[in-house]
């Protein structure tokens, strides 16, 4: 696997099987007494062991610990867990109430990660051994960032299938094995001159069909077989005793000999975690440019290394609640099961293909399913790349719509202040003036006309008169309008604003009687953040375009979507076809995982979820109303927004959020806020408003 993501502590090596009884243990303890050799601080882990007695301190009697300290006296060998009946773990376990979890097994082994230099780590049967009904030892390797593989088969006839079919599931999970060690040793076989051929034909072939790099055999030592040495008759039998004590002693070193190629193979490898950290970091700062950021001097930066559930790892192990959802996108956590499986899935058969003149079932079955969800009458998808594009499609449709039907003079588009659409030229142009730097873009991006943000707070009473500034745009431009473009309910990026419904009810009307279209901005609101699937839903109107991004593949793949009235694209196809395609259109894999995204969030529980969250969001955050510098408090579904009176330090209440509370957050402007993922557990919303809180108090924000 790829050495350059080794948290850090020693290396860890899995060792796997192709399926039971190859010799895993045998391989491990030999690797183990190898390592040792060398000079390296060694320890072996059996996560989980079957058909293992409870001697009365509570220790396993039998288990292969007792083999890992017999061929290395001076490592380490625990079992962590293990269970009476042998069988498989999630069985033996499920026998006496206990389910397991490649979660709990993996941070087990992290914890002891730094003990040694290396840490060999037995898993239990072949690869896809199950530990619960949805997870298999596979997962348990998936969660150990920086583990090398070694996979362990019988060198026998049938052993090339299943060799292939292990590496297959491997590869699928984004795991390469180090190397294979074949097993000559099976008392089924007796190693003649045909099976020693075929045993000879299997090496070759993992070495060029499965394109192993390192394949070792280990011969069959006859002493590491026999009877386990009965200490009770060592007086009696003390000769034959010490005798085989010897035997089995020559043997793991002839064993351990024999894996000295794979223990070259697993520590070749670099393995200083501060020099790879500060050589991304140096990279980093001298070739790349982060999203509204300088590049002299370079803004600061952490590198992180992996994501679970609601967990982002940095470099350094420090683990990250995170309270962004990585921009409104992560709704179900990171590296959800069910969205990994689809893209694995998608993957194999068809990663991309171009969308002009093809299509595909997940495409097809992605546009309906949204139809079926968004607001009644949006019958037509369109499919772009992110949610700026997104919104440069809505815009095009608006015109190209007025265009088909007569009004070619209807080209200009009419939005409120404190927008947010993206950052390209036609998105832009539609975003909160100020904050969207249109002077330094004046005459590049093309000028619309603004009107009063929707002054109405959600919490407050409807007053018609937050509508006069509309009113009176559309009365002196009526004629050149397009389309009226805006955020429903929620303002986003420019200013975490929450508004009265209502004003979406009037907005309509207005659109209607002057003829233009309107256009629901849905990228950050859609897929339940706002306690409904689409916040047009709280004023129950259908806009006629509406777009989606973010978290529409639960943060997976960027992916991007335009639903409009079928009427809009009815007309436009009268006049001509719409005048947009970009290469990567309807991704499979995009669209494959929107498709698994959608099933997790109507299986999840969302809207209790969002409401639960929305209820400890408000009780951690509303006490802080009255906090010195505090301008307001807001929180509205899975979102909470601390509005400050002045600008934050950014960077350095960054800096403070991850070194003095562990959580993730983005601040920006006089916001400090958070829309966590739907999967938050209550402590996670506490330890999201509790570093608020801190910055607030301690004045981490000035
Ligand atoms: C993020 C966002 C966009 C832009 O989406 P990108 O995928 O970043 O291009 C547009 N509109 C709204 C409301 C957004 O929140």
């Amino acid at each position: 696997m790829i050495a350059s993501s080794t948290p850090p502590g020693g290396r860890l090596v899995f060792v796997t099987g192709t399926g039971t009884e190859v010799g895993k243990t045998i391989t491990t303890a030999a690797l183990a007494r190898a390592a040792a050799l060398r000079g390296l601080t060694v320890q072996t882990i059996k996560p989980v062991q079957t058909g293992c007695a409870a001697a009365p301190d509570g220790t396993p009697i039998g288990s292969d610990a007792d083999l890992y300290r017999e061929a290395c006296p001076n490592g380490a060998a625990a079992v962590l867990d293990f269970y009476p009946v042998p069988a498989s773990p999630h069985y033996a376990a499920g026998l006496v109430g206990k389910r397991l979890s490649a979660d709990s097994i993996a941070a087990a082994i992290r914890a002891r990660q730094a003990d040694a230099d290396i840490t060999f780590i037995e898993g239990a049967g072949g690869l896809l051994v199950p530990l619960n009904e949805a997870e298999t030892f596979a997962d348990v390797i998936a969660k150990l960032p920086g583990v090398q593989v070694v996979l362990v088969a019988a060198n026998i006839l049938g052993a090339i299938n299943q060799v292939l079919l292990t590496l297959e599931a491997l590869r699928a999970r984004g795991l390469e094995p180090a190397a294979l060690v074949a097993n000559q040793s099976n008392p089924a076989v007796t190693m003649d001159d045909t099976a020693a051929a075929i045993a000879r034909d299997n090496l070759s072939v993992y070495r060029t069909v499965g394109k192993i790099p390192v394949v070792a055999t280990l011969s069959h030592h006859a002493a590491l077989y026999g009877e386990p040495v009965e200490l009770a008759d060592a007086k009696a039998d003390n000769e034959k005793t010490r005798h085989r004590d010897s035997d089995r002693a020559d043997a793991w070193d002839d064993a351990s000999a024999e894996l000295q190629t794979v223990v070259d193979a697993l520590t070749a490898s670099p393995n200083d975690d501060n020099e790879e950290e500060e050589d991304v970091l140096r990279q980093d700062a001298a070739h790349l440019w982060h999203p509204y950021a300088k590049t002299h001097p370079p803004t600061p930066v952490w590198e992180a290394v992996r994501t679970a559930g609601t967990r982002i790892t940095l470099r350094d192990g420090r683990e990250l609640v995170d309270g962004m959802s990585s921009w409104w996108s992560a709704i179900h956590g990171y590296n959800h099961p069910a969205l990994m499986a689809a893209i694995r899935e998608q993957v194999a058969t068809m990663p991309h293909v171009m969308f002009g003149g093809l299509t595909h079932r997940p495409a097809a079955e992605l546009a309906r399913r949204l139809v079926d969800i968004a607001p009644r009458g949006l019958g037509r998808v369109f499919f772009a790349d992110s949610g700026s594009v997104a919104m440069e499609v809505a815009l095009k449709m608006a015109i190209q719509y007025q265009h088909a039907t007569g009004h070619p003079e209807k080209r200009r588009f009419l939005t409120p202040r404190g927008g947010y659409h993206g950052d390209t030229i036609g998105a832009m142009s539609v975003c909160d003036p100020v904050t969207g730097m249109h002077g330094l873009f004046a005459g590049v991006v093309p000028e619309q006309i603004f009107f009063d943000k929707p002054a109405c707070p959600f919490h407050g009473e409807f007053q018609p008169e937050s509508l006069a500034s509309l009113e009176e745009a559309f009365r002196l431009h009526a004629d050149g309008i397009a389309a009226v473009v805006l955020e429903p309910v929620v303002q986003g990026a420019g200013g975490m604003w929450f508004y009265r419904p209502e004003y979406l009810t009037r907005l309509r009307e207005l659109c209607d009687r002057h003829g233009a279209i309107l256009i629901h901005d849905e990228i950050a609101t859609g897929f339940g953040r706002t306690g409904k699937l689409f916040a047009s839903e709280w004023a129950g109107v259908t806009p006629d375009i509406m777009a989606v991004g973010k978290a529409l593949t639960g943060g997976v793949m960027t992916l991007s979507a335009v639903l409009a009235k079928d009427a809009i694209a009815e007309a436009i196809s009268l006049d001509g076809v719409f005048m947009h395609g970009p290469t990567f259109m309807a991704n499979p894999l995009a669209c494959r995982v929107a498709l698994a995204s959608l099933d997790e969030l109507f299986t999840c529980h969302w809207r209790d979820r969002v409401r639960h969250i929305e209820q400890e969001l408000a009780a951690g955050l509303e006490p802080l109303r009255p906090a010195e510098g505090v301008h307001d408090v807001r929180v509205l579904g899975a979102i909470g927004v601390v509005e400050m009176t002045e600008p934050v330090a950014m960077d350095r209440l960054m800096a403070f959020f991850v070194d003095q509370t562990g959580a993730w957050l983005r601040p920006f402007g006089r916001l400090i806020y958070t829309m966590p993922p739907y999967i938050a557990t209550d402590d996670d919303i506490r330890t999201i408003t509790t570093a608020i809180q801190r910055a607030v108090k301690e004045k981490a924000w000035r």
